[in-house]
């Protein structure tokens, strides 16, 4: 590229386990009550027509084990545990062998909300972005190869808030597959590498404070990690 202003946005490129490359994190979708007892506990309904998405930016993605402060705006900030799919190749109005076939890899994530917010501009018909785009509010782990890892099969997904279980669940309990979720999206995106997709948290998710540390983990992944400092 030729001449810029300033320098090039910032991007994650996330680890992949046990391998030289990263992966450059281009796009970020995320699927929304993709768990029927989190919907619940949000006083939502599942639709089980469609799944439905919202983005969050790649700029303010950032790797496991940061530390960053209590974001601003906020009085309820909360986690949420989510099992991240990589896109690996293009993929275009996808059939589910297609859909399969476009994974790169799975990690653990941290879709990381500000639930006033979100629930604010929800109420009022508004979109989202306040509450789900913030800051460092998506944290990602290492990614696993599928063929190393195999795809989900039921695993355990887990969170832990300062070593306390908060979230605790399988992956047999996602309503939309990996496969019905890239099928689905790719009729409206043409899906590239790059392309993260965060599949839904299950029940438990809550409020953390300054000085909490959260960990994550689904069977056979690399484990997510945040530390929340100080507000600035
Ligand atoms: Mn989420």
């Amino acid at each position: 590229m030729g001449n810029v202003l300033f320098p090039l946005p910032i991007r994650p490129v996330v680890p992949v386990t046990g391998e030289e490359a990263g992966y450059p994190v281009g796009r970020v979708f995320c699927v929304g009550r993709n768990f029927a007892a989190h919907a619940a506990e949000m006083g939502n309904e599942v639709d089980r027509e469609a799944p439905f998405y919202f983005t969050k930016s790649a700029a303010n993605a950032v790797l496991t084990d940061a530390i960053v402060p209590y974001p601003p705006g906020t009085e309820n900030f909360h986690y949420e545990m989510e099992l991240a799919v990589a896109i690996g190749t293009p993929v275009f109005r996808a059939g589910r062998e297609q859909a399969a076939a476009s994974v790169f890899g799975y990690g653990c994530a941290l879709d990381m909300t500000r639930r006033d917010l979100q629930i604010r501009e929800r109420q009022k018909q508004r979109p989202w972005d306040l509450g789900k785009d913030l800051e460092n509010g998506t944290v990602l782990a290492p990614l696993t190869r599928a063929v190393e890892w195999g795809g989900p099969a039921g695993q355990r997904i887990w969170l832990e808030v300062n070593g306390e279980i908060r979230q605790d669940a399988t992956l047999a309990e996602m309503i939309w597959s990996v496969a019905d979720i890239i099928c689905h999206l790719s009729g409206f995106y043409h899906l590239r590498p790059g392309d993260l997709i965060l599949t839904g948290t299950p029940a438990g998710v809550g409020a953390v404070k300054a000085g909490d540390k959260i960990r994550g983990g689904i069977d056979g992944l690399s484990i997510v990690g945040l530390e929340l400092a100080a507000a600035e």
